[in-house]
């Protein structure tokens, strides 16, 4: 399972629902590759992510309380340090009022770079931790419901609705219509020489750090060839970022490439399909930050507790 069907799955078993789930497992599954990169103000827009101040809040909240259930840590802080050219400083300057609240200083003293905008909020997600350790944990309580009442009902609470959590393998195949999928690339890298104390952003690209020497650099984006193998091309670019962002010694340890799901504005989509099941998509670059809290309306909406926003509403698309 991605992060969209583990999410939902844990909201589920918090409100004390059952479920069942079925995954294929595919390649380039996108939380498999993903750094789990939380940036509070991202692009060459330098744009606040959409809604954080009330999705961050829910995604930590939400990784604190499943990591104590499976015994590991998931979410984990660092200040995250945009660093900006000579260049695009005007650009970023103009939008450093919008972004006051996650601003922690303003560095002018980089070399290499007109300056550094330091920002909190920002952090990592052990993605990959996170949805192996969501199937481990809901196989061992099957398991141990199936020991228990051998005849115990396969679902509970709403046990018609099929939930699609398919990532970029279901908006390829056309289930919401037109997609903007991107395919990216992802190094992973032993510098032991390297700060490990910041997730670093700039040049088109980014670095984050996982302890012990080893940090994750990305990434590329691909629309025309959508599929999860690494390329030489996305490796080199990939390694052109690493240089620019930590330096020249580093060692590659792994080289992987995913399919990040994207629909219209790069905002998740929730709700019913005219087929007559539900659809839970279009995390786009950021599920690690939506995932959580978008999966906690949808499981209000299913035990029809809630309608669901427009913002997210799969038939407004
Ligand atoms: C290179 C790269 C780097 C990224 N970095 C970050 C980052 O730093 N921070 C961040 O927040 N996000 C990042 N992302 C985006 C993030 O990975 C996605 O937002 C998120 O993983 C999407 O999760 P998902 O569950 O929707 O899709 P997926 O992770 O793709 O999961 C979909 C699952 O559905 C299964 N499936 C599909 N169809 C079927 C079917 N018909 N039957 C059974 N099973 C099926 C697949 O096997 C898969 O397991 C990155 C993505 C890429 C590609």
């Amino acid at each position: 399972m991605g992060l969209a069907g583990c999410c939902l799955a844990w909201q589920r078993h918090f409100r004390g629902e059952d479920f069942t789930w079925e995954d294929d497992d595919r390649p380039g599954s996108a939380s498999r590759v993903a750094a789990g990169l939380v940036n509070p103000v991202t692009g060459k827009n330098f744009s606040v992510s959409w809604r954080l101040a009330e999705f961050l809040p829910e995604a930590e909240a939400f990784y604190a309380r499943v990591g104590g259930l499976l015994g590991k840590t998931l979410w984990f802080p660092l200040p995250v340090w945009r660093l900006v050219g000579e260049k695009e400083w005007a650009k970023v300057e103009g939008k450093l009022e919008e972004a006051r609240p996650w601003i922690v200083a303003v560095e002018e003293d980089v070399p290499g770079w007109r300056a550094a905008v330091v920002l909190k909020g920002g952090g990592r997600v052990a993605t990959r931790e996170f949805c192996e350790g969501t199937r481990e944990y809901f196989l061992e309580a099957r398991r141990l419901q199936n020991g228990l009442a051998r005849d115990a009902p396969a679902t509970g609470g709403d046990a018609a609705a099929t939930v699609l959590c398919e990532g970029a393998v279901g908006l390829i195949a056309g289930r919401l219509g037109g997609h903007r999928c991107a395919k990216g690339e992802i190094l992973t890298l032993r510098a032991p020489g390297w700060r490990a104390d910041r997730i670093l952003i700039g040049g088109g690209g980014w670095l984050v750090p996982l302890g012990d020497g080893v940090f994750k650099a990305g990434s590329t984006y691909v629309w025309d060839r959508l599929d999860g193998e690494p390329t030489p091309v996305g490796r080199a670019r990939v390694e052109e970022i690493a240089r620019l962002l930590g330096g020249a010694d580093f060692e590659v340890v792994d080289h992987e490439a995913g399919v990040r799901p994207i629909v219209r504005k790069s905002q998740p989509v929730i709700g019913p399909l005219e087929e007559g099941r539900i659809v839970f998509n279009g995390l786009g670059s950021k599920g690690s930050l939506y995932a959580p809290g978008v999966a906690g309306r949808l499981a209000g909406w299913l035990a029809k507790e809630t309608d669901i926003e427009p913002g997210l509403d799969v038939r407004l698309l």
